[in-house]
């Protein structure tokens, strides 16, 4: 049977807001030296919101809007979300795409009433032929979600997301029980540099499609190091999978939360460092 230290320490674990699915699970959790953490969703809160929208000459506000709008309706991508609540606070006639498809990590394709839209990060517009030249230097720390139209860019739209406040905390946490942090991001460097620098991680590897964080995690896996990930979407199911202890946000999406061995209910990472303290603790008595 589970040693009792593990049993009480699991009941605590749920009282803090982490569901350990087996006891294993927590053993592993006290040998972990490694806490890798996916950025959209689990350091942030997932949630963000348009800031800003830049149009190339020529191409207006409410152009792009409903572009981006139409190409997004059906995404359940916060940044979707974000681009169609924006598009309907403007009174934007949003018409539903003929075809819809997304590329995890990248962005969407759709067919509109004016042509085909393209609508993601920088590589996902030059994968489609979109070239983004007529595009100036743009505010660094955000993320722009490009839209073209037609083959035609008509600008990015710019979006900001809010840290969590106790991920700060958390990662302190992590470095002074000896844990190394890692931030894992499909978003620009730019954007992950400066979100390390302020939650205090200094090995951040942006622009990682789902299969790229996959291989990260395969990598540190295989080297010496025991493994914790840490995320919530799509994009992060098979590096969850493939880490000695996988573990999702409450918040995030129904597979993630299948795929893992901990679920942090209360989305509280500062009570995650708490419980990798508590499996650690309860290791300890059965030694
Ligand atoms: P993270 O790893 O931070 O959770 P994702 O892997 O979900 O981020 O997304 C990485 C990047 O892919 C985003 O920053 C964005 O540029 C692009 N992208 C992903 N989904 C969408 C979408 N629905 N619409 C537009 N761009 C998207
Ligand atoms: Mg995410």
């Amino acid at each position: 049977g589970t040693p009792l230290a593990i049993l009480g320490a699991i009941g605590r674990s749920a009282r803090l807001g982490a569901i350990i699915k087996g006891g294993t699970h927590l053993e592993t959790l006290s040998q972990v030296d490694t806490i890798v953490l996916d950025k959209t969703g689990t350091l942030t809160f997932g949630e963000p919101d348009v800031t800003s929208i830049a149009t190339v000459p020529g191409a207006s506000e409410a152009e792009i809007l409903a572009a981006a709008a139409t190409a997004e309706i059906r995404s359940e991508h916060p940044l979707g979300k974000a681009i169609v609540g924006r598009a309907r606070a403007a009174g934007t006639a949003i018409v539903e795409p003929s075809s819809f498809s997304y590329s995890p990590g990248m962005g969407i394709s759709a067919i509109g009433p004016k042509g085909a839209i393209v609508v993601g990060n920088a590589g996902w517009m030059e994968r489609n032929g979109v070239s983004l030249a007529d595009f100036g230097p743009r505010e660094e720390a955000t993320t722009w979600v490009h839209v073209a139209q037609d083959g035609k860019l008509l600008g990015a739209i710019g979006i900001a997301d809010r840290e969590r406040p106790e991920a700060r905390r958390a990662i302190a946490a992590f470095n002074k029980m000896g844990i190394r942090t890692i931030l894992l991001t499909g978003d620009s460097a730019p954007v992950a540099k400066a979100m390390g620098a302020k939650l205090g991680i200094d090995d951040v590897r942006p622009e990682l499609l789902p299969e790229n964080k996959l291989d990260h995690i395969r990598e540190l896996v295989g080297g010496k190091s025991k493994v914790a990930m840490v995320g919530d979407g799509i994009n992060d199911t098979l590096a969850l999978a493939a880490a000695d202890v996988g573990v999702a946000m409450g918040s995030g999406t129904e597979v993630a939360r299948e795929r893992s061995d901990i679920v942090l209910l209360g989305n509280d990472l500062e009570r995650f460092a708490q419980t990798v303290m508590l499996a650690r603790r309860a290791r300890g008595i059965i030694l």
